[in-house]
């Protein structure tokens, strides 16, 4: 079990998540790039506990250069707006997602089925192609869109001296006609992060993956168990 804002890696830490933050709240991930970087902020409410984690990683939260979200569901970016008014940070996310993002419809952010009263934001920034590049000043994140569970989904992929590690997040699905889910296209999407042969692999809910051999099988797991659209009781 990873512990209260624990390392991850050189320059990488656990900053929200149940047990962390909140328990509506996914993981949510910092890395420090010379710029300090935040994958997902959480549902909302817990800002100011994900605020104290940085800080406690040895990070400034008023310092905030970028904020990636790597899909549309409220836990995963329910503090978004309130974190763009605190540090004016610049707000990456995929062009597929950003409308939903930018009015924080109910229904596609799943706000509604978490009872959130959640405030949109229009991302300063929309990933359009298949990979792109973040620059930072010690390092870059290199984002792949890996759509499926939402159409705008992210993966967020970082190298550490030699460990490669993707921020993969909601790998484990669910899928539903209400965002968009696809569940050929998440097939595809998986076998492109199987493909990078990562070290470690940080997901939205289900925690830390390493070594290699362990993140694949996590991935292939989530294939093996995914053969329908129907709607499972696990995490959004
Ligand atoms: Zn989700």
């Amino acid at each position: 079990m990873i512990g209260r804002h624990d390392r991850i890696a050189e320059r990488v830490f656990m900053v929200g998540g149940s047990g962390l933050s909140d328990g509506a709240d996914c993981l949510v991930y910092a890395l420090d790039l010379g710029d300090l970087a935040l994958i997902d902020c959480g549902a909302g409410s817990s800002w100011p506990q994900i605020r104290t984690n940085i800080r406690s990683a040895g990070q400034n939260p008023d310092e905030l250069h970028t904020l990636v979200l790597t899909h549309a569901h409220v836990d995963h970016i329910g503090s978004a707006a309130r974190i763009k008014t605190e540090t004016n940070c610049r707000i990456v996310a995929h062009a597929n997602d950003a409308p939903a993002i930018e009015s924080g419809d109910p229904g596609f952010t799943v706000a509604g089925l978490y009872g959130v009263d959640l405030q949109g934001i229009k991302p300063d920034y929309l990933m359009k192609t298949e990979e792109e590049t973040l620059q930072f000043r010690k390092g870059e994140l290199k984002l792949i869109h890996t759509p499926g569970h939402t159409p705008g989904s992210i993966a967020v992929v970082y190298q550490s001296g030699e460990e490669r590690i993707i921020f993969g997040q909601d790998i484990h699905g669910p899928f539903s006609p209400a965002f968009g889910s696809d569940l050929n296209a998440w097939k595809k999407s998986m076998q492109k992060l199987i493909d990078l042969k990562a070290d470690i692999l940080c997901e939205g809910h289900f925690g830390v993956f390493r070594p290699a051999s362990e993140v694949k099988k996590f991935i292939q797991e989530q294939l093996a168990a995914h053969k329908s659209m129907m709607p499972k009781p696990i995490p959004l």
